[in-house]
């Protein structure tokens, strides 16, 4: 197609998708949302046992709606199942959690069988039904969902395991896929939080994909609806999360599912979830999966996003990976006896302790320093005119708040003699009581004023204002 066609073509279509209406079942599905969220799913993990039993009692609720069947087990022998409902020709294959740490989309189905079960007669839902065969595989990989980590049991990342067919999961999917021989696909994920929006500092909140099959990236008939299918549920986050949406990059993987299933002729489309400011759990992320995912089903079965030009698709703003969780702007540093002024772009992930599983424990990386403008952080601290300066050790001891106020004032953080009395110092550590003995970037250090008095503390990824 050459330049001045294309153009006119996509603006046409411009007018045409990007000022659409949405469909009265999707805003159903945002609007009511709250009716069918399941509870007990509000935190990022889910154990397999208590999914597998969510899933029973809602399909229970609805008897012979449902059909559970048993595809095999993990390497740990749990169980994976497959829901299926509907009695149409269309066969849709979803599965979720192939990735055992990304469980939102898992929450979302749950979420959706409950709307399912709850609304089966209604006009909307049974026609639905009847055009279409859904297949639902919530947790594919429910080993490394119970032990919170991508790769299953073996210490491999399914999603890599195409080809090879390795892992029995990987095994189970490849035949579920053959058997069925679906018409559509939806490899549902989370990705990370670190990606934002091309040329904007707004996080990807979901991206999506249509997989390549080859590294030529070609199209095809099948590849092209997936595109389209896509631009139809762009225009939704564009209404609900206006500039919060990306497309995943498309270098084709040869050993990945989603590629590879794509080549076998099933429409694919992969959905990642990403980040939301103040949202760790991703509660937002599940509801739009909900509304996207049921969107997509209605899409398919009336043929919506087939007005759209394929052209569309390559106009959503890619995925770039431009965030921090934390930014500290203009902080000056010294080295080899000279100040440099510097951004420091942190990552602070969380992480379970395993000898106590109550405790949340903080992972910092300093990801990056020097001149990171062109980044953002979920949060920043403008740091202008501070310096850094590592804490000292106090040999002297501590007589009351007083006392500590200034020793804190004079850079010290650690004391070495048990407090006088019954003093319980606020903000200094013991030394040598399971803290670190070297101080980095990472873990603490003061941020000092022009006259050297410290203002703030910086401490396994929080500043604390010392005020
Ligand atoms: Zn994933």
């Amino acid at each position: 197609m050459d330049f001045i066609k294309s153009v006119t073509l996509s603006l046409v279509f411009t007018t045409y998708s990007f000022g659409q209406q949405l469909s009265s079942f999707t805003e159903e599905l945002f609007n009511e949302y709250s009716k069918y969220e399941v509870e007990g799913f509000s935190n990022m993990k889910v154990e397999p046992d208590f999914l597998q039993k969510q899933i029973d009692l809602i399909t229970d609720k609805a008897p012979g709606l449902f059909e559970i069947r048993l595809l095999g087990h993990s390497v740990e022998d749990r169980p994976i199942r497959m829901v299926s409902i509907g009695s149409g020709d269309i066969d849709v294959l979803m599965w979720s959690q192939m990735h055992g740490n990304e469980s939102t989309a898992t929450r979302s189905i749950v979420d959706l069988l409950s709307f399912i079960a709850e609304n089966s007669k209604q006009k909307s839902v049974n026609s639905l039904l009847q055009d279409l065969r859904i297949h639902f595989i919530p947790m594919l990989n429910p080993d490394g969902a119970s032990r919170w980590t991508r790769e299953n049991a073996i210490g491999i990342d399914l999603n890599r395991d195409a080809l090879r067919l390795i892992a029995p999961e990987s095994q189970i999917l490849k035949r579920v896929r053959d058997s069925l021989n679906a018409d559509y696909g939806f490899n549902l994920h989370d990705q990370s939080k670190y990606y934002n929006v091309e040329r904007l500092s707004n996080e990807a909140s979901i991206s999506f994909l249509a997989t390549a099959f080859d590294y030529e990236k070609s199209r095809s008939a099948g590849r092209d609806e997936a595109m389209q299918l896509i631009s139809y549920l762009y225009q939704i986050n564009q209404k609900y999360i206006p500039n919060h949406t990306g497309r995943y990059n498309d270098d084709f993987e040869p050993r990945a599912f989603g590629d590879n299933i794509q080549k076998w002729g099933t429409k694919l489309i992969l959905i990642e979830t990403g980040g939301f400011k103040n949202d760790p759990e991703k509660q937002l992320g599940r509801k739009l999966n909900f509304v996207l995912i049921g969107s997509a089903l209605e899409a398919i079965q009336k043929g919506l996003h087939k007005a759209i030009a394929v052209e569309q698709y390559s106009q959503i703003p890619r995925n770039d990976r431009n965030l921090f969780d934390l930014k500290v702007e203009k902080v000056q540093k010294k080295v080899n006896g000279s100040y440099y002024t510097v951004d420091l772009g942190y990552y602070i992930e969380k992480s379970e302790d395993d000898s106590n599983k109550d405790q949340v424990v903080y992972q910092v990386t300093l990801e990056d320093q020097g001149d990171l403008s062109t980044y953002t952080g979920y949060k920043s601290f403008n740091a202008e005119g501070l310096k850094i300066l590592f804490p000292k050790v106090y040999n002297g001891r501590i007589k009351n708040s007083a006392h500590e106020e200034s020793l804190l004032e004079d850079g010290f953080l650690y004391f070495t003699k048990a407090p006088s009395k019954r003093y319980v110092p606020t903000t200094m550590f013991q030394y040598n009581d399971g803290v670190e003995q070297e101080w980095s970037l990472e873990n603490t250090y003061f941020l000092i004023n022009e006259f050297n008095q410290p203002k703030y503390l910086f401490l396994k990824g929080q500043i604390i204002d010392l005020k």
